[in-house]
């Protein structure tokens, strides 16, 4: 594990040429520098580009790679990344003497399309997220909300990465089987119990080979970065269909991933410490190390709005569903890496990581609608009066985050927005 490798790059005191870089607010200060993947037409090939303030740095016309190829950059590994973040950084602060081509190489957000980052190629969703797995629980099973094997295994279960689409998207509520408990049989029909998950996604960034199991300590070197990542949930499917073999047809459906991967290099300030609650047990030896205790963990802080179609037509923005934090998670990046191989399994440079719904500890902390209108019972009410137990047509989910700590720069993630639109069959 890299440990709280801080260089020059962090220091709060640098500033960009590119101005709006040094706006307080913006999520794409020079010390944040996420990859992703865009056009500037619907014919052109994808590009890889690094946010700087609102605007996207094209890497090959600067010269800084040789190919558009996101995975083969993820595969090369943490030093040659923290390299190009250095040439970045270097290249985009202020006094600068790569201004002039760095400047050619600029496009305005606002006039490119954002892609998926990579190819992904396998999906996998953990389970991280304790209060979320221990609210949803006790909706089914009241006195026993937490299996035995919680606290040992970190949970997953092997998602569809081709329905995974990227911030922007809409997509048709799912058709599905579904039986409530005072009919008969099943009937197929809409989803009447749409949700979202409040998630963030890892990018795996150096392969393993099939048989070779990496390590606790090496694990962070396998991965890119982090994007947030919303895990639409068909709940009254979900009820029908997960036993005995866990989610399929209320998951696959559709997923959303922010644009933009923000490098582990540009978390290393907002690193925190692992820690178990008093009375629960320690990870066994291969999930535990003196550095994951140190500085497993990640400070990120994470939001979840909603705009329904009336605040749309109002020119309401949304309002905040919940808040939350991935300190909460039960596991850590690097415990999932160390689990997901320990058989064997070969992990690929581009696949993702679901962290699981990443709900706080209070009861309006929940990540999902689930929780927050606790199973549906206690429908949520909206600033605008509008009344939420789950999501109607229209809808639009958007979720955010961002680091912040005192002598840092803060940064953030960039928005992941997904709208739902009615059934294909409008039922
Ligand atoms: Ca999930």
């Amino acid at each position: 594990m890299t440990g709280l490798a801080l260089d020059e790059t962090h220091a709060a005191s640098l500033a960009s040429w590119v101005e709006s870089a040094n706006d307080p607010a913006t999520d794409f200060p020079i010390q944040n520098l996420p990859f992703g993947r865009f056009r500037t037409a619907a014919d052109e090939p994808w590009r890889i580009g690094v946010a700087i303030g609102d605007q996207v740095l094209d890497l090959e016309s600067v010269g800084l790679i040789d190919s558009q190829d996101m995975n083969r950059l993820m595969a090369a590994g943490a030093a040659s990344r923290r390299a190009l973040r250095l040439a970045l950084s270097r290249g985009l602060r202020r006094g600068s003497e790569a201004h002039s081509p760095f400047a050619a190489g600029l496009r305005a957000q606002s006039d490119i399309e954002m892609g998926l980052p990579c190819r992904i190629g396998d999906y996998t969703d953990f389970y991280t997220g304790i209060h979320h797995a221990t609210t949803v629980g006790k909706l089914f099973r009241p006195d026993n909300p937490l299996m035995p094997n919680y606290k040992w295994v970190p949970i997953g279960y092997h998602g569809r990465a081709s329905s995974v689409g990227v911030s922007g998207h809409s997509f048709h509520r799912p058709l599905g089987q579904t039986k409530h408990a005072d009919e008969a049989a099943p009937a197929l029909g809409a989803c009447r119990r749409l949700d979202y998950e409040l998630e963030l996604g890892a990018f795996v960034a150096v392969p393993n080979a099939l048989g070779e199991a990496v390590s606790i300590g090496d694990a962070e070197e396998h991965l890119f970065g982090l994007a947030l990542f919303n895990d639409w949930s068909a709940r009254d499917i979900q009820a029908w269909e997960y036993q005995p073999l866990g989610p399929f047809l209320s998951k696959n459906f559709a997923s959303t991933l922010s644009p933009w991967i923000v490098t582990l290099e540009a978390l290393q300030p907002f690193r925190a410490a692992f820690t178990r609650p008093e009375g629960d047990p320690q990870p066994l030896p291969y999930l535990d190390s003196p550095a994951n205790r140190a500085h497993g963990a990640f400070d990120i802080e994470l939001e979840v709005w909603l705009q329904t179609p009336a605040m749309r037509a109002a020119g309401n923005s949304g309002v905040r569903l919940s808040r939350s934090n991935f300190r909460d998670a039960y596991w850590t990046l690097a415990q999932l890496v160390a689990h997901h191989t320990v058989n064997g399994c070969n992990l690929q440079s581009g696949d993702l990581f679901g962290s699981g719904t990443l709900s706080g500890p209070l009861a309006d902390q929940g990540g999902s609608l689930l929780e927050l209108s606790q199973g549906g019972k206690r429908p949520l009410q909206l600033s605008n009066g509008e009344v939420r137990s789950f999501l109607e047509d229209g809808d639009r989910v958007i979720l955010r985050g961002h680091c912040e700590r005192p002598g840092f720069r803060r940064i953030g993630f960039g928005e992941c927005a997904g709208t739902v639109l009615p059934a294909p069959r409008g039922d």
